[in-house]
Parts: structure tokens; sequence; C-alpha cells
């Protein structure tokens, strides 16, 4: 068996309770938990050395030896910490080591006298140079000189899913490479087993530069290993683009547009009549329509997809959409009552957090066919949720779901499929993870919308910003709405305004009870109680972090307000933006940087500049590649790929691309490449298993 696929419960030091908890997060598998690389790496090569100490290196790791000379306790007595002074043994130096927490048995083995190892990093203190909790070894206890600190999973401690990942890792040669062997010759491609051993375990002679590139993912180890993702993606993305199944013919319909605009009370705009008719004539033929919309945010994307809806629903086929998340699928199936009036009608709608019963029940009333038209998140992809006479898929906000979840949709249908994105795509990336799909772009919005006013605002100028809002909630008869978002909930390092943050200062200039607060962490009722209050005006001022990104829409909006703008992406930050002003009226973006460094204000000056989504992205991809276009948190990267960056990639993507129509050419079933084969086949079943950050 390929170690990509041995259940983590046959891996060593895994018992059956971590292996649940692994499940949980969805590592099912050796390959999924070596997928789980280092989060970063400890390296003490230089690190036994007291001139660290002496020449005050802050923020140097040290494993030095010392003597202590000195113990006392801090704090309480019960629950206190210590705080101990180590001497160089034959030295000048000193350096305090303090635990706010002691471990049980610490003062016994550190009393006066006793040679200790701490390893830790050095920070400044009040006189002394301080440690704090490190780690205490033996005078002469071994210890590795580079070490790979993972992340914890839940209750299971980085130590735990360090001795778990290195379990895996003792049989890395039964890692099953898809890369043909030819091609990793003529690549000079490394083995996939030097490149797992290269990231779990670096070499002790490593170069600093190639460390500092493995924990970045750039290291020449992530691009072996993603490689064979991006082989095994462009092999499956060739198969479907090839593969001339059979599709309901969708009879034309011209009325279909008219009549939806008409019902959602709008004109259709010439962008959007040009792509309902594409799209329309793409289902006219009886193989599968395979089609990427791409417009801008707030171009109105969402009508056309419903036109297209209505036409299946009028053929006699079933319609089912997948949403990036509950508030997005809620607001879809509230889009579609309205503007199919009735057509279609009932809707199920399927969210990770409907209950069983009524997931049941919607799954029966599917099966027998009584529900045509289903929406919802990631939980569609479980079995029995989509008609069996599937006859449009809609995928939404398609960069949140990768190529797996894609395939996932519509495997062995023989359904039209319409997939929706937010953001203008790349080349690189749409041949990464869109190779199957034809491309129809809607250029402009509705010629009504006004263009939003952005401005970077200095993070001390709250009278500036609270002044804003105001004006924004009182303007179009006291009825605006305004969005304030920030990048995190709670600050996991120091840096990023939190959610209590702005709170706090919005209540200092607003009354509490006209702010509501909305993020992911929020239980799926909550959220919508939270939008329900912003929705109908009696809480206008909305606070959240990023959720909103994608694709909510409250036409009232007339101001957001983005604090610690800096740690959002460019097309994030445009997304953002994109929330207001759809209702026509006069809106306005604040960009909030948190630090007042140029820096952090010449990407956010930029994005101001310019309101056109395709020109952000084509000048700020092409000079910054994926994670600043994305963001800190890779909102955007395919989930599928773990190893690969589409957009950093760029030349191994057009290789696999190349290497797998090759492939295939010669070897159409890949009888004899059945490790690429299952490579393939993984990766489209990964596509079933949602996530737990996929949960929506
Ligand atoms: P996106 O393309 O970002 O998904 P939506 O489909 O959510 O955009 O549409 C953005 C906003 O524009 C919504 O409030 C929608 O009701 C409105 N809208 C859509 N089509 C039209 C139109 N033809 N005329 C005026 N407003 C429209
Ligand atoms: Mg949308």
């Amino acid at each position: 068996m390929d170690l990509q696929d041995l259940p983590v419960t046959e891996v060593k030091h895994v018992g059956l309770q971590a292996a649940a908890i692994l499940r949980g997060r969805s590592i099912h598998t050796a390959g999924d938990l070596l997928a789980r690389t280092p989060r970063r790496y400890l390296d003490l090569r230089a690190a036994d050395d007291w001139n660290l100490v002496n020449e005050r290196v802050i923020g140097a790791t040290v494993a030095l030896v010392g003597t202590v000379v000195d113990s006392k306790r801090i704090g309480p007595m019960r629950g206190g910490g210590v705080s101990i002074l180590l001497r160089e043994p034959a030295g000048r130096g000193v350096l305090r080591v303090v635990f706010f927490h002691a471990p049980p048995g610490m003062a016994a083995r550190t009393p006066l006298g006793a040679k200790v190892r701490v390893i830790g990093m050095l920070r400044e203190g009040r006189g002394d140079l301080e440690l704090h909790q490190p780690r205490v070894l033996a005078p002469d206890a071994k210890f590795a000189p580079i070490e790979a600190v993972y992340g914890g999973i839940s209750t299971l401690a980085p130590a735990t899913i360090a001795r778990v990942v290195h379990s895996a890792l003792e049989r890395a040669n039964e890692w099953s490479d898809p890369v043909p062997v030819e091609l990793a010759r003529t690549m000079k491609l490394r083995s996939s087993r030097e490149a797992l051993l290269a990231i779990h375990s670096p070499a002790t002679n490593i170069p600093v530069d190639a460390l500092i590139a493995l924990q970045r993912g750039t290291s020449w180890a992530h691009q072996r290993l993603g490689f064979e993702e991006l082989l095994a993606a462009a092999v499956v993305l060739e198969r479907a683009r090839k593969s001339v199944g059979h599709a309901q013919p969708i009879a034309f319909d011209p009325s279909v547009g008219p009549h939806v605009a008409k019902r959602l009370g709008f004109e259709l705009t010439a962008s959007q009549h040009e792509a309902i008719d594409a799209i329309l004539r793409a289902m006219t033929i009886d193989q599968p329509m395979r089609r990427l919309l791409v417009g801008d945010v707030g171009s109105g994307k969402t009508l056309v997809a419903a036109a297209a809806s209505l036409a299946t629903l009028r053929a006699g086929r079933a319609v089912a959409w997948l949403c990036p998340t509950s508030i997005v699928a809620e607001q879809h199936a509230h889009t579609l009552t309205r503007g199919l009036g009735g057509e279609g009608a009932p809707i199920a709608v399927l969210l990770g957090s409907t209950p069983k019963r009524a997931r049941t029940a919607a799954r029966k009333a599917i099966a027998r066919g009584q529900i045509r038209l289903v929406v919802g998140t990631h939980a569609l992809l479980e079995d029995d949720s989509i008609p069996k006479d599937l006859g449009l898929a809609v995928v939404d906000e398609q960069h949140r779901f990768g190529v797996a979840q894609r395939m996932a949709l519509v495997k062995d249908r023989a359904a039209h499929m319409l997939v929706v994105s937010a953001t203008p795509i790349p080349r690189t990336l749409a041949l990464a993870q869109y190779g199957d799909l034809d491309v129809v772009t809607m250029a402009k919005g509705p010629s009504s919308r006004q263009p939003i006013t952005s401005r970077v605002v200095d993070p001390t100028d709250q009278e500036y910003i609270a002044t804003t809002i105001r004006r924004a909630l009182e303007a179009n008869e006291g009825r605006g709405r305004v969005f304030v978002v920030v990048p995190r909930i709670e600050a996991d390092d120091a840096s990023a305004v939190t959610i209590a943050e702005a709170d706090a200062m919005l209540s200092k200039h607003f009354p509490r009870d006209r702010i509501v607060i909305l993020h992911g962490q929020l239980s799926t009722d909550a959220q919508r109680e939270a939008l329900h209050a912003f929705r109908t005006g009696s809480h206008p001022i909305l606070l959240g972090t990023s959720v909103i990104e994608v694709g909510l829409d409250v036409p009232e909006a007339n101001l957001i307000v983005i604090l610690g703008a800096e740690h959002f992406g460019i097309a994030q930050l445009h997304q953002l933006r994109g929330r207001v002003g759809r209702g026509g009226q006069r809106a306005a973006c604040l960009f909030v940087p948190e630090s007042r460094e140029p820096s952090a204000r010449e990407r956010l000056d930029e994005v101001a500049g310019c309101s056109d989504g395709f020109v952000l992205a084509e000048r700020d991809l092409e000079r910054r590649g994926a994670g600043e276009w994305f963001g800190e948190e890779q909102s955007g990267r395919d989930r599928s790929f773990r190893f690969a960056d589409p957009l950093r990639d760029r030349a191994l993507v057009i290789r696999a691309v190349e290497a797998a129509r090759d492939i295939l050419e010669r070897d159409p079933t890949l009888a004899s490449h059945p490790a690429l084969d299952r490579a393939a086949a993984r990766l489209v079943a990964r596509g079933q298993h949602p996530t737990a950050e996929d949960a929506g």
C-alpha cells in the first residue's frame, strides 16, 4: 500500500483516541500526517555559546549550560512561578530564567549550585537578559542541533504530533512517487523520500538560508512534493476536460435572464446579458458545460447563475449550489426564492449545522425527486445530498474550494457546471486549478453604481473614523450600515487588532446596542441572528472578521472600515471593499493600518488608488505572488495542494500541465502509470472529506 493511503491507525504511536482527533482535522492517512509540515525549525547549532548572552543578541535561540546561583519564587505561592539566576561556568555571563508557571519539580531540579542546560530565546529583561519558560535539560543531555517544531492539534501536544509524524517518516520509502521515472530523470528531481526527510528532519549541516526556505515552504523539497500534486491535479483536470461525458441538453430560453432580473427589481446589465447568453448556449449541447464565470466583485454574478438555474429547472433538471459559507448559502437561497418566484420551490438548504433530522428529511425528499434545488456548503458533498438528475451545479466563490471538491461535486454526474469566481485569475493559477474550465468574463458592474471612495487613514485618527461612521449611519435618511472589519478574532501573535479592541474603540463613540459582532466561530444561529440585526438596521454597525469578505450582500451598506488593514492581502481588501455601495448609493472605504510604518501604507495606497479588481490583480500578482495577493491567511490557496503554490511555482505548473497531456496522450488509462493514477484518485477523494476549516 502507498504510504499516502496507510491509515493513521497503522502508524506507530497513534492510538485510537489520537486517531479520532486526527480524523477530526481530516488527517486520515500517513500521507495526511506527513503533509503537516513543521511550523518552524529550532536551529541550535551555534546556540551553546555564552557570547550570545554577553553580546546581548536579543532574539537569539540559546542552549546554554549554567550554574544556578539564585532561585526564588515569584507570584502567589500556589500556581506561582520561579525565577532562577544562571551564571556562565568560568565566565562573566548571567542569565535570568523565569517560569511564570513553574512545572512541578522545577525547584527540585534547580537547587543552588546545580548545573543545568536551558533552551530558549533571549529577551530583554529588566537588568539581566531573560529566558521565559525555557526547556530545562541535564547539562550532559543530548539535544538535536536542528529541531523541527510542530503545531499541536486540539489536545494532541506539539511533541505528540512530532512523534507520530516521525513514525510515519520512518516509512518514507513506502511513499509512492506519482512522477514517472523518465520525467523525474529529465527534470533532475530528487526522490520523494529525500524531500520528506529534508522537511521533517533536516540535515544538521543544512545552510541557514535553506532552513529559512524550509520554514517558508519554498524549499526544493516543497517544490518536489508540490510537483507531485500539480502533476496529479493536471491529470485530473486534463481527464475532466477530455471526458466527452453525456449531459442533458438544456433548451435555450432567452427569457430567463430578464425574468430573474425583473423579479429582483433590476434591468440586466450588458455584461450579465452576454454572460447568460454564453452560458445558456453552452448548455444546449449534450456535452457537459464546464465554465468559469469571472467578474469583479459586485458585478452581479449571482443573477447570472440564477438565470442559468432557472433555465435548467424549466428543462426539468435539478440544480445544486455549493457555497463557501453558511451565510452565503442562506443569502443565495433567499435570492433564488425571490428571483425564481416559486419556480424550483421548495429549496433545500443544507449546512454543516443543519440538524441530523432535517438533513435526513431533506435527503429523503431529494431522493424522491420532490426537491429540485439544493443550496448548501460542504455538507452537500456528503452522500445523497445532490439530486440524481442534476442538470447544473453552481460553485460560488470558487477560490475557497479546491480542484478536489469541484471534482467530487460532479463526479459520475452528467451535469453542467458553472464555477463563479470572485477574483480575477492569473494564467498559472487557472492552469493549475481550472484547467478543465472555459472562462466567461463579466467586465462591468451595474452602471447605476457610484465609485467607492477609498482612503487610507492614520490609526491614531480615531475622531475622523468615528465621524465618518456617524455620517455614514445618518446617510440615506438614517438607513446607512457600516462594516468594521478586523484581521483576527483574537490576537495570536501580539500584532493585529482584535474584535475586543475594536469593540472597545467603537463603544467609546457609539452605544453598545447599535453594534453587532459576527465571526466564523459563532454558531450558525448566532451568525444568522447577527446578520439579521444588521440587515434590518436594528444594529447598523457590524463588527466582524473577514468572514464577511466572501459574498455578503447587504445593499444598504455604505461604509466599510478595515482595521489592521495591512494584514489583509490585496485581493481580500478589494473583496472587502466590494461589500459596500451595492445598492447604488454613495459609499466609502477606510483602510486603517495598525502600524504607522510607511511599508504598511504602501500597499493600502495602491488599493485605495485603483477600483478595478482586474487591474489590481494583474499588477500585483506579477509583482508579489500569491502570499501578498491572498493575504497572510492564505485563504485563497487551493486546499487540495499542500506543498504546491501554483502562483509561486509557475514554471512547475506549466511543466506539470505539459507532462500530464503528454502522458495521457500516450497512456490514456494510465495503465503503465499506476502510481500517478492513484495520486489522481486520491486528490479527487480528498474533496469528499470536508475539513474542519471548510465546514462553513
Ligand atoms: P458578485 O458579482 O460580487 O457576486 P452580486 O451578484 O452579489 O455580486 O451582486 C452585487 C449587487 O448588485 C447585489 O446587491 C445585487 O442585488 C446587485 N445587482 C445585481 N444585478 C444588478 C443589476 N442588473 N442592476 C442593479 N443591481 C444589480
Ligand atoms: Mg457573489
